[in-house]
Parts: structure tokens; sequence; C-alpha cells
């Protein structure tokens, strides 16, 4: 999950140049449906695409299926589909957090919101947690939608963190809320449920957590190589170092190693736990590989 800047781009006059250029596929659709474009265009970038403001499915079956040739074949006023598309993000999901390479996607899904289908504030860059949303972008209730990588200014905080419960050699695993001022918690709990939690971010984090419990320093590399043995003092402030490194390096605090780091630093238990097997491991009473 990562804030990113608007595109630069002025669909607008991109419009009109298309309602102005009759040689181009999506006529004669584009010249008689342009007011209704012009109009769903305005009212995407006046409630910062909030798909509860954004009614989709106004125009004709004929300038959807033009448009959606238009997307996968862009033409020369259509460049920026294809600069989106090479930009990708090459670090961190804006939808998920994932570490992983990504494609375009639709915010507002073409199939229920084909006015914006290449409207450049609905083109996001996604990792295949993409496919796993499917068409959810809102739920039941009026604050339940997806989070938007170019407008919800609250990503730029920490708005995600993790549980850990049972077993802590094996635990189980959950995504949290974070309160955060500015966004209802059940906007950020869609948003977990509907995309972090369908994505493989849970799996990613029990392979993390083996690793940490065979070598802790291999997860919280602040701790030094040569540390004999930790208190829960020294742990926090190596936790804390390598959550500021890991929010550093992705340019957000929600990317999936950040969460994963932080909810190890709010529990005491965790932290006991690890400090335990931490001192175990190295003074030869606790073999890493059991
Ligand atoms: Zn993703």
């Amino acid at each position: 999950m990562k804030k990113l800047p608007l595109p630069e781009v002025n669909d607008l006059d991109i419009l009109e140049t298309m309602k102005n250029s009759p040689g181009i596929a999506c006529q004669p659709f584009i010249t008689n449906e342009y007011d209704q474009m012009r109009l769903q265009y305005t009212r995407y970038a006046n409630n910062d695409g909030n798909p509860w403001a954004c009614v989709g499915g106004t125009i004709s079956n004929d300038l959807t299926n033009k448009l959606e040739y238009h997307y996968k074949s862009p033409y020369s006023d259509l460049q920026y589909i294809k600069e989106l598309r090479a930009k990708g993000s090459p670090d961190v999901c804006p939808f998920c957090g994932s570490l992983k390479t990504a494609t375009l996607d639709h915010f507002l899904p073409q199939a229920d919101y084909p006015e914006w289908i290449i409207y450049s504030r609905n083109l996001v860059p996604a990792c295949d947690c993409n496919s796993k949303r499917r068409n959810d972008v809102k739920g039941q209730l009026q604050n339940q939608r997806v989070l938007h990588p170019y407008y919800d200014n609250c990503l730029t905080s920490r708005i995600i963190s993790t549980d850990y419960s049972g077993n802590y050699e094996e635990p189980v695993i959950n995504i949290v809320p974070l309160p955060v001022e500015g966004t209802a918690e059940e906007t950020i709990s869609f948003h977990i449920d509907t995309v972090v939690k369908r994505s493989t971010a849970i799996h990613w984090m029990e392979e993390k957590w083996q690793s940490m419990r065979r070598n802790p320093r291999v997860i919280i590399s602040s701790i030094p190589r040569t540390a004999a043995n930790l208190t829960i003092d020294e742990l926090d402030t190596y936790l804390l170092e390598t959550l500021e490194d890991k929010d550093e390096e992705h340019q957000t605090p929600n990317n999936w190693y950040s969460i994963f780091i932080h909810g190890i630093y709010r529990s005491e238990d965790v932290k006991a736990w690890l400090v335990h097997r931490f001192n175990g491991i190295k003074s030869g009473a606790i073999d890493p590989l059991v």
C-alpha cells in the first residue's frame, strides 16, 4: 500500500480531441456520448474516485467496446497508458503492499465502470492482488471501500499491523487496522479484507516467521552479527531501527516487511518469546532447526 502522485495527464483535453477526431475507432459513439463522458470524468475527479459517488454503466455497449479496444491498443494520444503500464511499480504494490512487480489495474473495475477504462486517474499499478480482489471495490456500508493510491492520504501513515497469536513456534497471523485520523476504521478494514488478506501476504509472513525462528538476525537485520545475548530493551531498539530502514527503503510504512516487523514490535509477548529464543540459540540451549 502506497500513496502515489496523480498522473500528469489532461484527460478532459484528450476526451475533447477524441470527439473531434473522426478517424479513431470509438467514433461516432464518443461524439454522441461526449457530454456524459465529460460529466463522469469530472465526477470522478471531484469525488476522489469514491465508488459510492461514481455510478458506472451509463454509456452504450458500443462505446464500452471501443474504449476497451483503445485501452488494449492505445493510439498516439493515449500514449500515457503505455507509459503507466511500463512504469508499473518496481518496488511495492500500492494496493496490497507486496514487494512484487506490478501490472496496470483499474481502480474502479472496467466491468462495472466502463466510463473510466482509459481515464488516467483510474489506472493504478498493482501486483497479482488485482485479480484476487476481482471486481470488489465497495461493501455494504458507506465507509466500506478500497483505498485509492492516488487520493487516500492516510496511506502515508502507518495504517496496518499484525497480530500474532497461538503457539509462537507457528503462530496464527492476522492483519489488523491501526487508528488513523481522518479515515474511518471500516474503510481500512474493508481494504484489508478485500485486498490485503486475499493476496499472499499472510503466507509470505508465515515464511518470514520461520526464517526469524531459525535466525532472528536475518529478519531483524539491525541485531549485530556479534550479539551473544539480547535484552528486551535492546530488541526494541533493533526492531525500531529495522522498521525505519524498511519504511525508508520502500518509501511507505505499509509494505509487507514493515507490517510484519511492526506487529512484533507492539507485542510484549512476542518480544519475550523472541529474546528467549535468540538467547537460547546463542547459548546452545535451543536447537534453531527444531
Ligand atoms: Zn498487490
